[in-house]
């Protein structure tokens, strides 16, 4: 018919695994269709996700850190926030990223397709457009419908007062007092920045630790701070009910002693996880299997159990992040494209950019200790950092992993200013099959955080000589 399309490989879904997925298929001279639901490319990262969520951070920080400059006798006025501007800023971020990814399908004549698509047989996708349906048939899927917040049965949802992230970045407004229901990284950074614009906050979390993936050691120096500037941090503590009144949302909390209290908040953020959106694409229809949780299942190159589609980011599995997804979308592009392609990465890199921000990469100690994998460790404080020092913010620590067998490095965490960044060292060493040596024998510019990492190997080998 009229509106029908035929592509070699269709893309559904245009987050960081979608587009780069699309954007590699058609520099290796695939024709290529993109289909996206919403007018603006670039999915939950770009949108919703990992970018407004640091410009609103980086805000944070600035407003935070001029707090506390009070202490090293340089003090401000209170700042005076202009809601409107700074929702400006954050969507002009935005707007610049998912403008380029517009650009840069134009340029490699990716068909962009805008509409809601499901599956209706194993080479065909129809999808419903604002100018009616249009079928595309293809040779090759990529699946990257990625993953939406989880809710709560037992929380007024539909009440304007409950939001999940999305709703926390539109940034309708400042509560005086706001729950944040999960203490997981979305959680707490989007908590970070309630409490810099002036929310009094309140966590609260199941598990015995906020960032239940890190270790407890390497949360504790953000436990410390964000307990001073918080109201409350309640640990093994689960919300029971949620009541919507006139005057606010009164909640039952329920401790591990089975103890019950309740509250009344302005506002409550539910951060309690993503579920992926496996089940809304009538998968079956493909032959494709989803599990009653909504991931598809994919072998090491990202192929489904139908061998010309293929599946990747949130909606095969954790970790939900968009590097992991953007990874996977070339892994499956490349196989698309006739490559012999494998995910075969070491390890994916965490971050909250909470502040301090907290990074891993490779095996936790936890995770060590659970899976009885041998390791020794080298672990620098950076209170003896000069670099830390002089930012005012020695608070941070640095821990590296080694197997004691070769002294090769096989996981690393840190927690401080920057963390997120100097992880990054961390990933090529493990990656590249790095030994104790190689990190402490490679000259780090001094004074910077970097030589954290440095002196943290040199921790492990003894050879340390001077700390600052
Ligand atoms: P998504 O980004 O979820 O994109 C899927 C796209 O598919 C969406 O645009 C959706 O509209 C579209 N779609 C789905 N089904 C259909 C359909 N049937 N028809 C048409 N279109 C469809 N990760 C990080 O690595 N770093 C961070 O700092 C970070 N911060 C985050 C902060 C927040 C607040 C949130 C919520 C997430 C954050 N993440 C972060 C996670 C990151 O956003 C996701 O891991 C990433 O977006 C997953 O990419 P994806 O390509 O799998 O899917």
């Amino acid at each position: 018919g009229a509106g029908d399309i035929h592509a070699e490989v269709v893309v559904l879904g245009s987050g960081p695994g979608g587009y780069t997925a699309a954007f590699r298929a058609a520099d290796l001279g695939k024709k290529v269709v993109l289909i996206e639901k919403y007018p603006s490319l670039g999915g939950v990262c770009l949108n919703v996700g990992c970018i407004p969520s640091k410009a609103l951070l980086h805000v944070a920080k600035v407003i935070t850190e001029a707090e506390e400059m009070g202490a090293h006798g340089v003090s401000f006025t209170k700042p005076k926030i202009d809601l409107d501007d700074l929702r400006s800023f954050k969507d002009g971020v935005v707007g610049q990223l998912t403008g380029g990814l517009k650009g840069l399908s134009k340029g490699r004549k990716v068909e962009v397709v805008q509409g809601y698509g499901v599956f209706t047989g194993p080479n065909m996708i129809e999808v419903t457009t604002d100018d009616g349906v249009k079928t595309v048939s293809f040779d090759q899927c990529i699946i990257a419908a990625g993953s939406e917040p989880v809710n709560l049965p037992f929380i007024p949802h539909d009440d304007d007062r409950v939001i999940d992230s999305t709703g926390a970045l539109e940034l309708k407004d400042i509560p005086k007092r706001m729950l944040v229901l999960g203490g997981g990284i979305i959680g707490l950074e989007m908590a970070c920045v309630y409490d810099a614009l002036g929310s009094k906050i309140t966590v609260v979390e199941l598990m015995d630790q906020i960032i239940p993936g890190a270790d407890k050691d390497i949360v504790k120096p953000l436990h410390k701070r964000i307990e001073g500037r918080y109201e409350a941090i309640k640990l093994k503590t689960k919300v029971t009910a949620v009541e919507a009144q006139k005057k606010g949302l009164k909640v039952t909390f329920e401790d591990d002693k089975g103890e019950t209290s309740t509250d009344t908040f302005d506002k409550i953020l539910v951060a309690v996880g993503r579920k992926p959106n496996g089940k809304l694409i009538d998968a079956e229809k493909a032959g494709v299997a989803v599990d009653e949780r909504g991931f598809i299942a994919v072998d090491g190159q990202q192929r489904t159990g139908v061998p010309h589609i293929f599946a990747i980011g949130d909606v095969v599995g954790q970790p939900m992040l968009a590097h992991k997804a953007v990874h996977e979308g070339k892994v499956a592009a490349e196989v698309c494209a006739g490559q012999n392609r494998h995910f075969d990465a070491r390890l994916i890199p965490s971050v909250a950019y909470t502040d301090p921000e907290v990074a891993w990469a490779g095996v936790t100690e936890t995770e060590a200790k659970a899976k009885g994998i041998k390791y020794e460790k080298g672990v620098f404080p950076w209170a003896a950092s000069g670099k830390a020092l002089s930012n005012g913010r020695s608070e941070g620590m640095t821990k590296l992993l080694f197997d004691p067998e070769d002294d090769r490095i096989i996981g690393g965490l840190i927690v401080g200013t920057n963390a997120g960044d100097l992880i990054a060292e961390v990933a090529l060493a493990i990656e590249m099959g790095a030994d104790a040596v190689d990190l402490g024998h490679t000259i780090h510019p001094h004074p910077t955080l970097s030589e954290t990492v440095n002196f943290a190997a040199e921790m492990f080998e003894g050879t340390i000589t001077d700390l600052m």
